[in-house]
């Protein structure tokens, strides 16, 4: 993809999310698109930032250092989203670049997060992924011990607790989904829900997501290893 494919993708995405929240009756000021570059290369991300793009998605947090620590020197308005799952020594890292850590998902790793608040004096926001479809290869808590670890994490971390994230199995009608995350959502008053990708979106919006995360739609098919 060029800047202008990008440019292009990221204006039909917006005008996307504009007319699911009209058809849907959101709010889309109250609906955020993160843009997923995991995989892809810097210069996908300087072009995504040329057009207005500060809100981005990555999952490896290695691959989120080496690719954003250059970037955010230059643009401070740039928020960073740990989207993939987080091995406990990586927590420390995670929390110095992000802005947003949305796979807080077992009890091992809340005292190593802790740890690394204290230890950085940087709080990012956190959000509960909730393995909706419980799948042994997804991470995420399962639904059945959701209730508990959500109130675990809201103990430890307060207002800190964000948001719940999650990701429908594929090829399935992902709407019994996204509700089920939406209602883990509203049951404990946490203001974000993330969920829904380039295929489901507007199912996501329909179904009350404040945060979108989106990928190929934008940046393309990815490469297999950057
Ligand atoms: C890769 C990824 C996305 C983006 O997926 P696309 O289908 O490319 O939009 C969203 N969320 C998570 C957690 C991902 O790993």
């Amino acid at each position: 993809m060029n800047s202008l494919e990008i440019q292009q993708n990221l204006y039909n995405i917006r005008q996307r999310i504009e007319k699911a929240a009209s058809v849907y009756d959101r709010n889309s000021k109250e609906i955020q698109l993160v843009a997923v570059s995991k995989f892809h290369p810097i210069t996908a991300v300087q072009a995504a930032l040329s057009h207005n793009q500060f809100i981005f998605g990555e999952n490896r947090i290695q691959e989120a250092k080496e690719k954003f620590t250059p970037l955010l020197e230059i643009n401070p308005d740039i928020r960073l989203h740990i989207i993939g799952p987080i091995q406990t020594n990586k927590i420390i890292d995670a929390v110095k670049i992000a802005n947003v850590i949305e796979t807080i998902d077992r009890v091992a790793l809340l005292d190593p997060l802790q740890k690394a608040i204290d230890k950085t004096g940087r709080c990012p926001k956190l959000f509960i992924q909730i393995n909706v479809g419980q799948e042994p290869q997804k991470a995420g808590i399962m639904p059945s011990e959701a209730n508990d670890f959500i109130e675990t994490c809201i103990k430890k971390f307060g207002k800190k607790i964000q948001g719940i994230m999650g990701i429908p199995p594929v090829e399935q009608n992902p709407t019994p989904y996204f509700q089920q995350l939406t209602s883990f959502a509203r049951q404990y008053h946490l203001p974000e829900i993330s969920m829904g990708m380039s295929a489901d979106f507007e199912q996501a919006i329909a179904c009350g997501a404040t945060l979108v995360r989106v990928g190929s739609a934008i940046f393309g098919n990815r490469p297999p290893k950057l």
